[in-house]
């Protein structure tokens, strides 16, 4: 059965890539009838940020990724919190000493400084404790075996380290990249175990994905250098015929394609999905997030699919339900995904025009009254929404666009009116309100027709007219049709807007 696995370590926002690593889980999970696993990774407790976890939860959430087995969802491999499975993975590490596989390490960290003191070289500027440095340290390799007993007896601190062999080649197979291989000469000897008693990430991942029969893992390229060890990891402790299947996933890279996403790009970058309630720690600001700019969940996943992935034709804007039909593996890139803000803009503007009036009220709802603007009545709103949709990108935009039919605008732009203003115009005015307050019918096409027949008995262009109008009605140079608007404020507002404009 497919199984898989989101597993962030709750330290901070979530980001583009950590939402996208989501996404390809979810859509994979779907496409095959698998089930999508939420895990925490809070093993490392320096790094830890409370709220973290449930910002997690709150982001797949608004993105409709939601898991079917997690920390608060449950599930038949509970716990899904590591630090709540901390006594299963002692036994895995001292299982792996016993066979030769681990070791150990008593090394105290003013030691392992001078070690890395000591074996710097111009070549090697910062010396790992590997194959041969090890050989020089306080381990259970070095030491007589009654020392090493004596040194656990005596409740000494250590940590569990894996032996790594010298000079072999370990290949595996990633979905994405084809066959992939290290020599483990290039690889340290990670801890396993550290001196707190809680695992390292690499013991804890492989012991999880086993026990939780994970079937395929899926995350970002950076943990690439990390698969060495959790391929002895599974062989050593004998589940070789269950490990899961991996992809890397490529970067996602800066828009000119120069070097990975940083939280330090500003605008152009990776902001997280949405604010944070504390400081985040790695940028020590607090930012705010693609769901306060007012992105749409489905435009903001939408946007993700694509960065690294596409079905193989030009379509560019799908629905969650179609990316789960037409998601696969193979078809994402190796090479880094650009990020560009202002296609991220544009694919919420798809958003907007594609999504139907009724199922965007709740957020330009949000939004508007959010602004003071003052909505009651749905019916009318679904109807602006209609109307102004077109011309709004981000949320927020629909403030602009469709206060005036809430409310009478404060400030008319009375200076884009008053250089080509004339009597005849002021006329003009007098007449269409003395013909409106009579007209029986109080719809758009009609007001249009009558004021294109004044203006015609008045020997004026509508087009002269047309302005000055939107300014009464609207405040500015915006808006949608000025007799669409007319229409839904209604005679009463229209009349008056006029009137006011015109003391
Ligand atoms: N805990 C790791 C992270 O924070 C998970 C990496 C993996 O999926 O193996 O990204």
């Amino acid at each position: 059965k497919v199984r898989v696995r989101f597993a962030p370590s709750p330290t901070g926002g979530l980001h583009l890539g950590g939402v996208r690593t989501v996404l390809f889980n979810y859509l994979f999970a779907r496409k095959h009838g698998g089930d999508f696993i939420l895990r925490i990774e809070d093993t490392d407790q320096n790094r830890f940020v409370e709220g973290a976890e449930d910002y997690i939860q709150d982001t797949l959430a608004w993105c409709g990724l939601v898991p079917d087995e997690s920390p608060v969802h449950g599930g038949a491999f509970a716990p899904y919190r590591q630090s709540e499975r901390k006594e299963r993975y002692r036994a895995y590490a001292e299982q792996l000493v016993k066979d030769g596989y681990a070791y150990y390490a008593f090394d105290t960290p003013e030691e392992l400084e001078q070690m890395r003191i000591q074996f710097k070289t111009a070549e090697n500027p910062s010396p790992q404790y590997n194959q041969v440095i090890r050989e020089q340290m306080r381990n259970s390799l070095t030491m007589p075996e009654a020392e090493v007993q004596a040194l656990l007896d005596a409740g000494t601190t250590y940590v569990i380290r894996i032996k790594m062999p010298k000079d072999e080649t370990l290949t595996f197979t990633d979905m994405i990249r084809g066959e992939v291989s290290f020599n483990t000469s290039q690889v340290d000897d990670k801890v396993l175990l550290k001196g707190d008693g809680m695992p390292t990430y690499h013991l804890a991942v492989v012991v999880d994905d086993y026990q939780m029969e994970i079937s395929h893992a899926f995350r970002g390229e950076e943990w690439l250098p990390s698969a060495p060890v959790h391929l002895l990891l599974w062989k050593y402790l004998g589940w070789e015929e269950a490990m899961p299947e991996w992809a890397h996933l490529p970067l996602i890279l800066k828009p000119d394609g120069n070097g990975k996403l940083s939280k330090r790009d500003g605008d152009r970058l990776g902001f997280p999905v949405f604010a944070m309630d504390w400081t985040d720690p790695k940028t020590a600001e607090k930012t705010t997030g693609f769901r306060e700019r007012g992105f749409l969940p489905e435009a903001f996943v939408n946007m993700l699919a694509m960065l690294g992935w596409n079905d193989g034709t030009d379509q560019e804007l799908f629905s969650l339900e179609e990316l789960v039909e037409k998601f696969s593996m193979e078809r994402v890139h190796k090479g880094g995904a650009k990020f560009d803000y202002e296609k991220a803009k544009w694919f919420n503007h798809e958003w907007i025009k594609k999504t139907p009036a009724d199922q965007l009220l709740p957020a330009v709802k949000s939004a508007l009254l959010a602004n003071a603007v003052p909505v009651t009545d749905d019916i009318v709103l679904e109807k602006v929404i209609g109307l102004v949709k077109e011309r709004c990108t981000l949320l927020p935009d629909f403030v602009q666009q469709s206060a005036f039919f809430f409310s009478q605008p404060e400030n008319i732009e009375i200076s884009a009116i008053q250089p080509k203003w004339d009597d005849k115009k002021n006329l003009f005015f007098a007449e269409l309100i003395r013909a409106w307050e009579l007209s029986t019918l109080w719809e758009a096409s009609d007001l249009e027709k009558e004021f294109k027949e004044l203006a015609a008995a008045n020997q004026l262009k509508p087009g002269e007219l047309m302005l000055p109008f939107r300014i009464m009605l609207v405040g500015g140079k915006y808006g949608p049709g000025v007799f669409d608007i007319a229409e839904i404020i209604g005679r009463e507002a229209t009349l008056a807007r006029i009137k006011h404009t015109l003391q």
